[in-house]
């Protein structure tokens, strides 16, 4: 099992599956979520990806029609992401 949180650790989580194929990308959406030159992400089943504390801290916001960036809102930090399209799945930074 993975394990994770945002910067301020207010938001926990835990991966309890195998994570999917793990991609860098580079596109100006990710770019300018994240703050840096490229992302890691991978997608993950959404049961088993488990918010254990914060969950009424992370925020949403719509980057694109139907694709949605969940963050912490108490230090700013990229959580997991989703497509509405791509129903039952969540990644860790793009979709
Ligand atoms: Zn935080
Ligand atoms: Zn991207």
């Amino acid at each position: 099992m993975l394990t994770g949180s945002c910067l301020c650790r207010k938001v926990r989580f835990e991966i309890r599956g195998d994570l999917g194929s793990i991609v860098y990308c580079h596109c100006e959406s990710c770019r300018k979520a994240q703050g840096t030159a490229f992302v890691a992400n991978a997608p993950v089943a959404e049961e088993e990806f488990v918010v254990t504390s914060g969950a009424e801290l992370i925020a949403k916001y719509g980057s694109s029609p139907g694709k949605y960036r969940c963050f912490c809102r108490n230090c700013g930090s990229p959580v997991y992401g989703y497509r509405a399209s791509i129903p039952g799945t969540v990644r860790g930074a793009c979709q």
